[in-house]
């Protein structure tokens, strides 16, 4: 079973992603923290984000890996933990930039359908094109969404909890800049798939949502036994 979690940052599609994978027993693929890994890379290399050329032979070389549980997710980057190093604001932007280029997308896109074709139970895969670009076929797609306010100030508890330094408004400025960048880029932009299941997780709090997706994969299941 193939399950494709979009939408914008800070819609839950993380932790909501986790909690299904763990739920249905299938493997959790995190495709945002790919991008932030090649970005790192980049970063690391010292070469810079217009130099495409040398981006792309980046993400091509680099060796990225997923490995463990979903709660205790590692990502590797040529053999070193760089779990905790991507989850900066530098990464993320970088990120957001770096996923702009075809050809990293398509290095990436390519990794992803293999990790989720292999995988023996299933996948469950989170990103921004899961459903329309790497798995338009998914055998359930959810789109999670929540006002850009609501969407801040959840990761601003977050990254406040993990003791980073920031402001509310900065939060919101960068997540609206982000969210900017992946609905208008020309390739695989953020879009919502037709045969998406859509939630606003504005007002719903994290069990009332988990609840609804669990509804929806036992109608998948249904419709496909
Ligand atoms: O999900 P996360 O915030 O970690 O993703 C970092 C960035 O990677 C996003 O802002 C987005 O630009 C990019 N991304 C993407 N396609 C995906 C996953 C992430 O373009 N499938």
């Amino acid at each position: 079973m193939i399950i494709a979690i979009d939408g914008p940052s800070g819609a839950g599609k993380s932790t909501l992603g986790k909690m299904l994978a763990k739920a249905l027993d299938l493997l959790y693929l995190d495709t945002g923290a790919m991008y932030r890994a090649v970005a790192m890379a980049v970063i690391r290399k010292g070469v810079a984000f217009d130099e495409k050329q040398k981006v792309v032979e980046i993400a091509e070389k680099s060796k990225i890996e997923l490995i463990g549980e979903p709660d205790s997710l590692k990502i590797l980057l040529d053999g070193k933990d760089v779990t905790a190093e991507i989850r900066t604001l530098e990464v993320a932007q970088s990120a957001s930039v770096v996923s702009t280029i075809s050809e990293v997308r398509r290095i990436m896109v390519e990794h992803q359908r293999t990790l989720g074709r292999n995988a023996p139970k299933g996948c469950v895969l989170e990103g921004r094109d899961i459903g329309s670009v790497v798995f338009p076929h998914a055998d359930l797609k959810f789109f999670l969404t929540a006002k850009p306010e609501a969407r801040a100030r959840r990761r601003f508890e977050e990254d406040k909890a993990k003791g980073r330094q920031s402001t509310y408004e900065q939060t919101l400025t960068e997540i609206n800049e982000r969210d900017e960048r992946d609905v208008s880029r020309q390739d695989s932009p953020l879009t919502i798939a037709q045969d998406a299941v859509v939630i606003d997780t504005s007002e719903l709090d994290l069990r009332e949502v988990f609840e609804q997706m669990l509804g929806a994969v036992s109608k998948a299941k249904g419709e496909t036994a």
